[in-house]
């Protein structure tokens, strides 16, 4: 399920992908889109995976993104990815990350 973390390390740390997000957020006025608390992670809405990681289309167009705070992200990726358990959440670049409680959802 995480095969495709080395390659989106790489994205995540290229300067094509820096702009493209920096542009994003300026664009949603910092915002999470769901909720309008402060976002936090430009989530791809067709999820990065090994067949679409190489894909500007995908990786960086605009028409794919949302800006979400922590607690939306979560969410989003839980109803997806069920074998997060409690406590941890994707972060977007792939990584399994330690959080407080997310709650709310159950
Ligand atoms: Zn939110
Ligand atoms: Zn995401």
């Amino acid at each position: 399920m995480l095969e495709h973390t080395l390659e989106a390390k790489k994205l995540y740390k290229s300067a094509a992908w820096r702009k493209c997000r920096a542009a994003y957020i300026i664009q949603v006025h910092g915002l999470c889109e769901r909720c309008k608390e402060p976002g936090k992670i430009v989530h791809h809405k067709i999820h990065i995976d090994s067949r679409n990681i190489h894909d500007p289309e995908i990786t960086l167009n605009h028409a794919n993104l949302e800006y979400l705070c922590q607690t939306c992200h979560n969410q989003e990726h839980h109803e997806k990815y069920s074998p997060v358990r409690q406590g941890v959440a994707f972060d977007e670049e792939g990584n399994l990350i330690e959080v407080g409680e997310i709650d709310g959802t159950r």
